[in-house]
């Protein structure tokens, strides 16, 4: 998996995503305007194409606080205490909030707990299932199949549970993602259980839940039901070009569902390194 292949899915799927997952009205309807409260985009990716100080412009161009996350663990620049370290050190001089989005269950391990607790947030989804018979699969890219959208479902929820009640992460990113071939059936298959079962877990754990730009996830329903829970929720673009801060989705579900600051999440403080 690389983060190309995830860039070229993310663009696919804005189309896909955008005509399954909400209402076809929203394409005739005026922007909703960004709201009154204080707006961060969390999901923020620096690459060749978006600099840490672009990434600080955009941000103060469209007056939304920017968190940038990267991602710990095989594959990854971030392997091991040193390089987390390097990372935190890098951005700590930059007005953002320093987050971190592990790929593979169970990453945690190869850091040092002390070290963690730096990082403003940690934001993780449930898109790289473990295999039946080992190893890992990504379950975004465009190619995805699914043989059996029930057994699908069944393995899916299982993770989610998982990652919700064992991983120590602050925001379940892109929450009711669904692979391509089924995601025509997002009604039908995020049924009252699943959607109260994400939500119940969340809540116990005090997770926040991404709004989801590029994939225009969860629904109106999620995020009103997610509400009413009393969860806390986060913007996120998922970007690594121009736009970051750049927000359509999430203020549409901010007006919809008549979110406030309250409903907002807010990075706990964080602890200082040791050594400065
Ligand atoms: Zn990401």
């Amino acid at each position: 998996m690389n983060t190309c292949s995830r860039r070229n899915f993310v663009h696919t799927s804005l189309v896909a995503g955008a005509a399954l997952a909400t209402p076809k009205s929203l394409f005739g309807t005026t922007a909703a305007p960004k709201p009154s409260f204080p707006v961060a985009d969390y999901h923020v990716h620096l690459s060749p194409t978006l600099s840490i100080e672009q990434a600080v412009a955009l941000g103060k161009e469209r007056g939304v606080q920017i968190g940038i996350l990267e991602h710990p663990g095989p594959g990854y620049k971030i392997q091991d205490d040193a390089d987390l370290k390097k990372y935190i050190d890098g951005l700590r001089p930059y007005p953002v909030r320093i987050g971190l989005q592990p790929v593979y269950a169970g990453w945690s391990k190869s850091f040092s707990r002390n070290l963690l607790d730096e990082l403003d947030y940690v934001l993780m989804d449930a898109l790289t299932m473990p295999r039946p018979d080992g190893g890992w699969v990504a379950i975004w890219p465009i190619d995805t199949m699914v043989d059996d959208e029930e057994e699908f479902m069944g393995r899916y929820m299982k993770f989610i549970e998982q990652i919700l009640t064992t991983e120590p992460i602050d925001v379940f990113g892109w929450p009711t993602f669904l692979p391509v071939p089924i995601a025509r059936q997002y009604k039908r298959l995020w049924t009252h259980e699943r959607v109260d079962r994400i939500i119940e877990l969340a809540r116990a754990r005090t997770i926040a839940i991404e709004i989801n730009e590029v994939a225009h996830l969860p629904d109106e329903d999620f995020v009103s039901a997610a509400k009413r829970a009393g969860l806390k929720f986060t913007f996120g673009t998922d970007s690594r070009n121009q736009n970051a801060a750049h927000f359509y989705y999430c203020y549409q579900m901010a007006q919809k569902c008549g979110l406030t600051q309250a409903d907002m999440f807010v990075p706990k403080a964080r602890k200082q390194s040791a050594g400065s």
